[in-house]
């Protein structure tokens, strides 16, 4: 019987994986940034970023002119480990409001698109909306891993996609996410 809880898949040429941690920490071409749209830092994981990456990382987002909820921007990681901080913005959650969902799907697509225009090969997202925007992670999970999924299917420069969840039970809950997706399309390899 298979496990219920999947950490690590191949899709096509690239890796997708879940980990728990702390996402300043992660030595990747770029990291992704759950930001707000001004872009001129917050609280969460937006903060914990500006704090590691250093006051450069502000003189650099703040000539950016903001960013609309569902897409993307980027700038250098300073003192990051990753080279690269893509800045996207989440929705905030609103239960019946039905272009939440496509918020969210379109701030990961933007991002990832992003990674692929640098010709990124490793990637880390945190659990974008889940915190102060208030989106609910069961909710957010499989949209986030289906976007990952869906662009995974088209050549790009990605080889790691790496999800880094803040505590065990959003990882728990993205791992279930991951084998549900699994279920459904026969070309995820668990590693
Ligand atoms: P949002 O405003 O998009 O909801 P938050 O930063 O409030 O963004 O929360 C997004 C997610 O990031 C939450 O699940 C939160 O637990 C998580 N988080 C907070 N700090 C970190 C960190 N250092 N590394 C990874 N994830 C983090």
């Amino acid at each position: 019987m298979t496990s219920e809880f999947v950490t690590r898949v191949s899709i096509q040429q690239a890796v997708l994986e879940l980990t728990e941690g702390d996402i300043t920490r992660q030595t990747v071409d770029a990291i992704v940034n759950a930001a707000n749209s001004s872009l001129l830092g917050g609280g969460g994981v937006d903060g914990a970023i500006h704090r590691a990456a250093g006051p450069q990382l502000l003189a650099a987002t703040r000539v950016l002119g903001g960013c609309q909820t569902g897409d993307a921007k980027l700038t250098p990681g300073f003192n990051l480990p990753a080279r690269y901080v893509i800045h996207t913005v989440g929705p905030v959650y609103h239960p019946d409001d039905e272009t939440i969902p496509q918020l969210l799907a379109s701030a990961h697509r933007r991002s990832l698109e992003l990674a692929a225009e640098h010709q990124l090969e490793s990637v880390a997202f945190p659990a974008i909306s889940t915190g102060a925007y208030g989106y609910p992670v069961e909710a957010a999970a499989p949209i986030a891993l289906k976007v990952v999924y869906s662009f995974l299917q088209r050549e790009s420069s990605l080889k790691l996609v790496r999800f880094v969840l803040f505590g065990g039970p959003a990882l728990a809950v993205f791992q279930r996410a991951l084998h549900d997706l699994t279920q459904q399309h026969t070309d995820i390899r668990r590693l």
